[in-house]
């Protein structure tokens, strides 16, 4: 198991239904995609997630939704400020090195992308993010307004202007010319990230050129 440190809460807040923002200060060096784990107390088994602040922010950004039945959540959206909670050092290998590249994200998901777009990381990248409610499409305002066409919101239930109405597999789909010579970072759940996947490889972007980071 991994080593656990305290860290004190400074904002915990819903910003969006069932969708928390949990910052502390930044205390350690992280890359841009990495996670760590999170637990309320010593004795209980950390769950992962993705930083979504960027590399240099004073403060870690945790973007996380509340699973009623599960252990951790239900009691970490009850935090306050000055609240502590155990955390481990950044781990991960979900990092993007390439000048270009595109990110596909659902949900949640969108947290590694978030802490490369804070990190500028952007630059030659194209974003497609999925959510079933603008309300839920995380950060989207800062994708908007900073990447422009490289960014194409996919809202599944609502029609907005601006944003493709479907998932992120039927925009896919449509799409005519899918460059296969760049890779491509999936981020979300399994289903998502199995779905997408299997749409690249069928439209010929080689299996070596998909990174994926599943949310279990
Ligand atoms: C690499 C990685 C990064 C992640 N990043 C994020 C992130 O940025 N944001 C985010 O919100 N989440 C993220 N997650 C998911 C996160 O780690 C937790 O799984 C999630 O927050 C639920 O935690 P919980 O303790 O509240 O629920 P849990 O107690 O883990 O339960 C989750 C669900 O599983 C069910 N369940 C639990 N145990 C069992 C069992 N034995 N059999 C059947 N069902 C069971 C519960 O009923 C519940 O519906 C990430 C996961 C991974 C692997």
């Amino acid at each position: 198991m991994r080593e656990l440190h305290t860290a004190t809460i400074i904002h915990n807040k819903p910003i969006a239904p069932g969708a928390w923002l949990l910052s502390f200060k930044r205390t350690f060096d992280f890359i841009a995609g990495q996670v760590i784990g999170i637990a309320l107390d010593q004795h209980t088994e950390p769950r992962l997630y993705s930083i979504a602040s960027g590399e240099k922010h004073h403060e870690i950004w945790i973007l996380y939704t509340v699973k009623q039945d599960g252990l951790l959540t239900p009691p970490l959206s009850q935090l306050k400020s000055g609240d502590k909670i155990r955390i481990t050092q950044p781990f991960g290998n979900f990092i993007c090195k390439e000048k270009e590249a595109v990110w596909i994200a659902t949900g949640t998901g969108i947290a590694p992308f978030a802490s490369m777009f804070f990190s500028g990381q952007h630059q030659g990248k194209t974003l497609i993010q999925g959510s079933q409610s603008m309300e839920r499409m995380y950060f989207h305002k800062h994708f908007q307004k900073e990447m422009g066409t490289s960014y194409h919101p996919c809202c599944s239930r609502e029609t907005t202007a601006g944003c493709f109405h479907g998932r992120v597999t039927d925009y896919l789909e449509q799409q005519p010319g899918i460059k296969t010579g760049i890779p491509y970072y999936l981020c979300g759940i399994a289903e998502m990230v199995v779905d997408v996947r299997d749409i690249l490889i069928a439209r010929g972007v080689p299996f070596s050129n998909i990174n994926s980071e599943i949310f279990f």
